[in-house]
């Protein structure tokens, strides 16, 4: 098991591999999605306490199977739960809601998803285009002085937009895409984050799979997954050529490409925990195995320079 360490500035403790948990749902079959409940249990069991979830991720599903789970197996002190809102649905389409009075009652909701109360990281999950950003951060510092939640997000914001939600330093933790393929935020948030002593948790970490080697150049592409940037033909099979030549270095350090790319992640300096998505327990147990890897200055050189930014 990896030591825990602080995020950012808040005094809370997690495991540097945490879970996505965007496929906690209940079971299928045809992609090897075990149900939620049985995740979260191996994850925790196995000291991965940083559960990343979020209104979104199936409408509620998510934080329901995750507050179920802690709830009837007793597990709430052992996990740290960080989870988003900023969504409505109306009819057919989804709209942004940043609005103070929004935030406090979403995060009463997500409350009671997840039979808890507290909440030890909110999020607002993406920026609204109405709602200054500072007076959401404001509603959201209300509710962590109410003992609602512990630690202040947001997620999606651009650089200017997160300066306007740090005014008064509230703060503690910026989520955004980030992975080898996708490293323009070293350039952007990466020096915010840590001049202000924020804590950076990239998303995508295996660029949907696709970082965590289990594609070769005989694949053939699926219709649904043509519609990410990185799964278009045109770059995919350069992207999978590159992710090869990690091959050898996982080899060396006898573990597998994807544990090699997280524990580049934890190497950069506002990054604490990295939430890779998991499907079943088997990948769960094996994302943890990158908490383990060290990797030296030569490697971290020979990383930057097959994935360099664009
Ligand atoms: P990801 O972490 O880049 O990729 C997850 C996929 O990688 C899994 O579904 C699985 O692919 C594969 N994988 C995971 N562990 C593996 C292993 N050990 N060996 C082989 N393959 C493995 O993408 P993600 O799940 O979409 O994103 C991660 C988390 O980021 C989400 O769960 C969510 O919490 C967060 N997120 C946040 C936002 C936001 O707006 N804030 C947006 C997106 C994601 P298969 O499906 O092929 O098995």
């Amino acid at each position: 098991m990896g030591k825990e360490v602080e995020l950012g500035k808040t005094g809370i403790r997690v495991h540097p591999i945490g879970l996505g948990a965007n496929k906690i749902s209940e079971a299928d079959e045809a992609t090897h999605t075990e149900y939620g409940g049985k995740i979260i249990q191996t994850a925790i069991e196995h000291g991965m306490n940083f559960i990343d979830t979020a209104f979104m991720y199936g409408k509620g599903e998510s934080e329901e199977i995750i507050g179920k789970t802690l709830k009837d197996n007793f597990l709430r002190n052992d996990a740290v739960i960080a989870t988003k809102g900023a969504h409505v649905f109306q009819g057919n389409s989804i709209i942004l809601n940043n609005h103070p009075d929004f935030l406090t009652q979403a995060v009463d909701d997500s409350l009671r998803r997840l039979q808890t109360d507290y909440i030890d990281l909110y999020y607002i999950h993406f920026p609204d285009e109405k709602t200054p950003k500072y007076e959401a951060v404001g509603a959201l510092q209300r509710l962590k002085e109410a003992g609602k939640i512990r630690a202040i997000g947001v997620s999606n914001f651009t650089q200017e937009q997160l300066e306007e939600a740090n005014e008064d330093g509230y703060v503690d933790v910026v989520q955004d895409e980030y992975n080898l393929i996708e490293r323009a935020n070293e350039e952007t948030l990466f020096p915010y984050c840590q001049k202000n002593n924020i804590s950076f948790v990239p998303y995508f970490p295996f660029a949907s799979g696709l970082l965590a080697g289990t594609y070769d150049k005989n694949y053939t592409l699926k219709e649904n997954q043509k519609n990410k940037p990185q799964f278009q033909e045109d770059v995919f099979y350069d992207h999978v050529e590159n992710v090869d030549k990690l091959r050898a270095l996982a080899h060396k350090h006898k573990v597998e490409i994807a544990h090699v790319v997280l524990a580049f992640y934890l190497t950069k300096k506002p990054i604490d925990t990295v939430i890779p998505g998991a499907r079943n327990g088997q990948q769960v147990m094996d994302n943890l195995r990158a908490a383990k890897v060290d990797l030296n200055a030569y490697e971290l050189e020979l990383i930057e320079q097959i994935f360099p930014i664009n």
